[in-house]
């Protein structure tokens, strides 16, 4: 993950490189679609690759740069909380349920409902059913059964109001695959493969903001949640990180 330090120097060697009007140039691609802004797939926010992450780092520094407070402060909740409270959602989503980031939202984000769920129930299940038994095992966390049984559905409501050439389905490997030339630039192949950096906006920058560290710390915040409501661990990093030089 790039540090903060490092973040600002990767947005201006991707300017420098066009990698943002390529990005764009994607983008473009998918078809413009309506829905029921219901929001619930912003409940478990999509993975993005570097390069999209490094696009809205610069869209907000660009266009709303005095919302980053609110936005840091969102994404170390979601971050820490994930797992023990149903009520977390992307912290890029307003109160509207609009996406305060929706020019440079993740390409994930653009193709839900459009091409399918690449990972099945199946796989999503045994995901958390390991989850389940590792907080059991290794830290004593009994995870809530309505964050275990929550399957994000497949949604059938996005009507697609500006067809481009190709079938969406068709489309998104041809994108993904674009990206992933893009990507490339920052995470060599075997990396990018190992899907290690392709994760959601909020892990991006919590990662950056808060350091690696916070991922050991996790389960401490979890438990004292679980146990009282509150983490005096979870406040401070609030505290201290929410307000952090963007
Ligand atoms: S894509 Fe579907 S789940 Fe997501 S906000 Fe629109 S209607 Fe709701
Ligand atoms: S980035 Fe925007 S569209 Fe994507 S999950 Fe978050 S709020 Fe929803």
């Amino acid at each position: 993950m790039l540090p903060l330090n490092k973040l600002h120097q990767a947005v201006s060697q991707a300017g420098g490189e066009g990698l943002f009007e390529k990005l764009e140039a994607v983008y473009e691609q998918v078809p413009d679609t309506e829905c029921e802004k219901c929001a619930i797939c912003c409940t478990v926010p999509q993975p993005a690759y570097i390069i999209e992450y490094l696009n809205m780092f610069r869209y907000v520094n660009a266009n709303m740069p005095g919302q980053w407070p609110d936005l840091l402060e969102r994404a170390i909740r979601y971050y820490f909380l994930e797992l023990v409270d149903a009520g977390q959602r992307c912290p890029f989503l307003d109160s509207d349920n609009a996406c305060r980031v929706y020019e440079a939202r993740p390409f994930t984000c653009r193709m839900y409902g459009l091409s399918g769920n690449k990972v099945s129930s199946e796989d999503m299940r045994g995901n958390m059913q390991s989850l389940v038994e590792k907080y059991r095992r290794e830290h004593g966390i009994e995870l809530p059964g309505e964050i275990v049984d929550f399957e994000l559905p497949q949604c059938q409501k996005v009507r697609i109001v500006n067809g481009k050439n190709k079938k969406p389905r068709e489309l998104a490997p041809l994108l993904i695959a674009d990206i992933g030339l893009l990507e490339q630039f920052f995470v060599p192949p075997p990396v990018l493969d190992s899907q290690y950096t392709f994760v959601p906006y909020v892990n991006h920058l919590v990662m950056g903001v808060v350091s690696e560290g916070a991922r050991f710390r996790r389960a401490r915040v979890m438990k004292e949640y679980l146990e009282s409501g509150r983490s005096e661990l979870l406040e401070g990093y609030v505290e201290k990180f929410s307000q952090s030089g963007i």
